[in-house]
């Protein structure tokens, strides 16, 4: 996959956006963590700026593709998109809901770039999410 490396300043502006302070607590906030829950990100932030910013900020994002949404069943944790963070892939633990992250396989990317092509289609991202239960979760279980 083509990685193009871009600061958050050109990539905002690019899109007719400019960089506030916010913005970039926001970005930050996301770039030092793992994937985070709203509330997650809420309980980062709100020294730093209101709820109301933050919501702002993140619905921004979303909208521009600065970031992606994992879906955990009916709620979801927020991460940089592939423009800003490494390609990878997900397997969520639908008990715990921790987010999983591992590395591109690179004959995996090009499987499913071969079949991209095959059914001609311009493909210019994927996600992968696995779901299921992690170790921690499946041992829990087991001594209940
Ligand atoms: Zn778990
Ligand atoms: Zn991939």
């Amino acid at each position: 996959m083509e990685s193009r490396p871009t600061t958050l300043k050109e990539y905002l502006s690019a899109n007719g956006h400019s960089l506030t302070r916010s913005r970039q607590q926001v970005f930050n906030a996301l770039a030092d963590s793992d994937a985070l829950s709203m509330s997650q990100l809420t309980r980062k932030l709100q020294s730093k700026m209101d709820r109301a910013s933050i919501y702002r900020n993140i619905e921004l994002f979303e909208r521009l593709g600065i970031i992606n949404r994992i879906q955990i069943g009916w709620k979801y944790k927020l991460e940089l998109s592939d423009t800003f963070a490494e390609h990878h892939h997900h397997a969520t633990c639908s008990q715990c809901e921790s987010v999983i992250s591992f590395e591109e396989d690179i004959e995996f990317e090009s499987k499913i770039s071969q079949l991209a092509s095959s059914l001609n289609f311009a493909l210019h991202s994927h996600s992968i999410e696995l779901r299921g239960l992690c170790q921690k979760c499946q041992d829990t279980n087991l001594n209940t």
